[in-house]
């Protein structure tokens, strides 16, 4: 790419004038801030694939089991009846986000983003090692289909589908849990061919983003990259190049930038840093690391290219806090605080009763007329809880189907009965009635439906 491509543009920097693909050779970052990085994100890989096997009380640290329409959250069981609690908790999250990208920027994409860890920290690393930095990557895609090119791609690319294999498998593992997930591999293919079917599809979606369309997700497909536009300012603290000290940039001239192309031959989305804060940016901080080298080997001051805000550019130091990310701060607390105290005070056990749908009241002989239901009640503690259910509004008899009301530690119970009641207590068409569910004969949770007579 040549100078003119990479200052002012109406386009991404990957794409060419008819919209084709341009390959981004990166070169291999290192200084402080990459060690740093690396510690980080190799914490943050350990984290996605040990959480599976982290029990809380004999459950997941985390399981998103959407087909179960169950969600546990650092040991915190959310069910679908948890609407409320989930929507603050979302909501919560959201705000997190908004707050931490108006002070930081799109740091999260450099540092945290799987994606990210996976493309720079495993893939990228692999094509290092097999393939070399960018010249030599770049000399060999160019190069003629030789022995040893044959050799290398094919193996970087084998290493590469069985990495995205154990991606999907442990992505997977988020899912359906590890129990779940241990049954379907010992199990024979033939019973299992559907999932083994997805589990290919995705491990082939993640080989063609990791092995092609690459940093195109930060610059492209994402929304949360999308969004920079409207949530940084000139108070945002983002990778920065700062132009005053920076300017007129050159080998002899006053400015400290020598216009070496450093810090963009190292950025993995290929921008200019030193043309401001570009949507490709994904703060990685490599140009800083790459410019910070090139000033002490030119014995001049390190932080030409460095975090900092528009703001601190141009009038010095500024605080991080102004009065966007205060308001914000507040009423994130306000939603945190009203998730918690929610979360706290949920019953222990989720009741459902509805008519059974088609069947209308039946006149008995005795003069009673009875209504059939169906019940369902999700048990949200740690404990087995024995059940018992009477009507606490009327003089009425409950016949239940099947046996016991007994539901073990966060499961569900699911049953048809039949609740009788005199002709004299029925207030009309329908009449109002109300249960009581009790455990050890303490009253845990009422709920109100409706009974019909003629
Ligand atoms: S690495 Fe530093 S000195 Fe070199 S072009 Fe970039 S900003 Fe200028
Ligand atoms: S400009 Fe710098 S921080 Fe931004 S993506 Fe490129 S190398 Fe990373």
């Amino acid at each position: 790419m040549n100078k003119s491509d990479i200052s002012f543009r109406d386009r991404p920097i990957n794409l060419d004038e008819q919209g084709g693909r341009r390959w981004v050779y990166a070169k291999k970052p290192e200084g402080p801030w990459y060690r740093r990085r690396t510690v980080f994100n190799w914490f943050v890989l350990l984290f996605f694939i040990a959480v599976p096997f982290i029990r809380i009380n004999g459950n997941p640290l985390i399981l998103l089991d959407i087909a179960g329409r169950k969600f546990i959250i650092f040991g915190a069981i959310f069910w679908a009846q948890d609407t409320l609690i989930l929507a603050l908790l979302m909501l919560s999250f959201v705000l997190f986000i908004i707050l931490f990208t108006v002070t930081f920027g799109r740091l999260w994409c450099g540092w945290a983003c799987p994606q990210t860890i996976f493309l720079e920290m495993v893939f990228r690393k692999i094509e290092y090692l097999i393939e070399g930095d960018y010249r030599k990557r770049n000399k060999l895609d160019r190069g003629p289909w030789t022995r040893e090119k044959i050799l290398k791609k094919a193996t970087k690319h084998s290493i590469f589908i069985l990495i995205s294999v154990a991606m999907t498998n442990t992505f997977l593992l988020w899912f359906i849990g590890s129990e779940k997930w241990i049954l379907l591999v010992s199990e024979p293919l033939g019973g299992n061919l559907k999932a083994f079917a997805i589990m290919l599809l995705i491990s082939g979606f993640f080989y063609w983003v990791y092995s092609w369309f690459r940093e195109q997700i930060c610059t492209m497909v994402c929304p949360y990259g999308r969004m920079q536009g409207v949530l940084l300012d000139s108070r945002s603290v983002v990778v920065s190049y700062d132009y005053k000290r920076g300017e007129p940039r050159g080998p002899k001239t006053e400015g400290d930038c020598i216009d070496c192309h450093q810090c963009i031959s190292v950025c993995p989305t290929a921008i200019d840093i030193r043309n401001g804060t570009q949507l490709e940016c994904i703060n990685c901080t490599a140009c800083i690391d790459q410019c910070n080298s090139v000033m002490n080997a030119t014995k001049k001051e390190p932080g030409l290219i460095r975090f900092d805000s528009e703001n601190g550019i141009k009038h010095g130091h500024e605080s991080i806090w102004n009065p966007r990310n205060r308001a914000y701060s507040v009423v994130l607390l306000v939603l945190f605080s009203f998730f918690i105290y929610t979360l706290f005070t949920r019953p222990v056990v989720e009741t459902t009763i509805l008519r059974t749908p088609g069947l209308l009241f039946q006149e008995n002989e005795d003069g009673r007329i009875s209504n059939v239901y169906n019940i369902k009640i999700v048990n949200k503690t740690h404990e087995a809880l024995p059940l018992e259910m009477r009507l606490i509004s009327h003089e009425g008899e409950i016949t239940m189907a099947g046996s016991k009301m007994e539901i073990a530690d966060q499961d569900r119970f699911e049953s048809t009965f039949i609740l009788y009641l005199h002709e004299d207590l029925l207030t009309g068409d329908k009449t109002e009635v109300e249960f009581g569910i009790f455990s050890k004969n303490e009253l845990i949770e009422k709920y109100k439906t409706t009974f019909i007579g003629p």
